[in-house]
């Protein structure tokens, strides 16, 4: 275990820990950051989006020559609608990986777009695999794209994205990556992974505040890209040309978001990178995994499919437990948890990004403990269709 790892600090202001997969537990500095305002036509915020494009460009890694950064207002869903509708085609088909909320939202937006799709839908959290894909892509030469959700945080399944890059590039075929909830902590190294274009946002991985995404795209796709989008403010081509011609964005930036997003890049640096803050994410999983099993708790995922970035787990049996009381009492703690997404069972689910670490989670574990003895709860362990279900993912 490493213990001699110092422990973060604590929140100042006295507010709840959010595990939660954005917004998310903010450090201090990046609150500070916020306190004062920029022109965002003036030199100075000019220099700062120059800074956090090259910044996030950086945090590709190798191969990341060849790709840009175009920063986009709105919360995630804003970023992934703008990349669909500049890269998806219009008369081809854009094949959409669904196993969660969001692949189901990415199926919405193109038929909001009127753009062509075929779905493989995997239901809840079962992971889509490189050799369906490859199959689907044989059969259907109509499909030019495929769309992949890096992490379906709505289960927290960290989706094989090198195998469905292997069968997109063996078959031809562009690769689009909703990387939301992954980008900072989990490697998308253009050097082992092809794809044309990747979008997340501010307050996930990197620990911004709410009020951007971003697109890192090929050069070459931002090129083609041009005349593509449905939408003039959704339009990455244009934003794109226009941040290069001028420096600025092309309507009014999140200026104060963009600074605690800076101060947010910095601390990511010095914690040694997407390597550094993936492992103390993992770190943060395994040692609350651990300890909510030791409850009696079981998680949705095996092991293999567990992401650093959160974890989905079954509500316990007992007739003694409720979700919102639990919640409530957990919040009463300084925690707050987030609802489950499973239709056939009852879940909740804890995230382990943000500022947060291993010290923090025995916390967690240890509330969890005390709020269950309140609520009488003998056992944790979850009804018999709950393994059940499980089981049809190992199958
Ligand atoms: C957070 C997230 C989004 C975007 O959600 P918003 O609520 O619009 O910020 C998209 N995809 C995934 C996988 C996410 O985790």
């Amino acid at each position: 275990m490493t213990t001699e790892i110092p422990a973060l600090p604590r929140p100042k202001l006295g507010e709840p820990y959010l595990l939660t997969p954005g917004p998310l537990t903010t450090s201090i500095e990046t609150k500070e950051a916020m306190l004062r305002d920029w022109g965002s036509w003036d030199g100075d915020f000019r220099a700062m989006t120059a800074e956090m494009r090259s910044g996030l460009v950086e945090l590709l890694g190798d191969g990341k020559e060849a790709y840009d950064c175009v920063p986009m207002q709105g919360s995630g869903t804003f970023a992934v609608e703008a990349m669909l509708a500049s890269f998806a085609p219009k008369d081809k088909k854009t094949l959409i990986l669904s196993n969660g909320a969001y692949g189901k939202r990415a199926v919405e937006t193109m038929k909001y777009l009127g753009r062509p799709v075929a779905v493989l839908d995997k239901g809840d959290y079962l992971p889509p695999r490189g050799d369906e894909v490859a199959r689907l892509l044989a059969e259907d030469p109509e499909i030019s794209h495929v769309v992949v959700v890096h992490c379906e945080t709505s289960s927290g399944i960290l989706n094989p994205v090198e195998e469905i890059s292997d069968a997109a590039a063996a078959a031809g075929r562009t690769l689009l990556i909703d990387s939301m909830s992954a980008f900072g902590a989990v490697p998308l190294e253009p050097a082992r992974l092809r794809f044309d274009a990747m979008v997340s946002s501010a307050n996930k991985c990197i620990e911004g505040v709410p009020g951007f995404g971003f697109i890192l795209a090929k050069k070459s796709a931002l090129e083609a890209a041009k005349g593509n989008s449905h939408s003039l403010s959704l339009d990455v081509h244009a934003q794109w040309s226009h941040m290069e011609k001028t420096g600025q964005w092309r309507f009014t930036p999140p200026t104060h978001v963009v600074a605690a997003f800076l101060e947010a890049l910095r601390a990511h640096k010095a914690e040694g990178g997407v390597t550094g803050r993936g492992a103390r994410y993992a770190d943060n999983r395994d040692v609350m995994v651990a300890g909510m099993r030791e409850l009696g708790f079981e998680t949705l995922l095996d092991a293999q499919w567990l992401s650093p970035i959160i974890v989905t787990f079954f509500c316990p049996a007992d007739p003694a437990f409720c979700f919102s009381r639990f919640y409530d009492l957990m919040k009463a703690r300084g925690f707050i948890l987030y609802p489950g997404k499973l239709t056939v069972v009852e879940s909740f689910r804890v995230g382990c990004i943000g500022q947060m670490d291993e010290y923090v989670m025995r916390e967690v574990v240890a509330a969890a403990r005390d709020v269950l003895a309140e609520m009488g709860v003998e056992s944790a362990a979850p009804p018999a269709e709950a393994l059940i279900e499980r089981a049809r993912l190992a199958a």
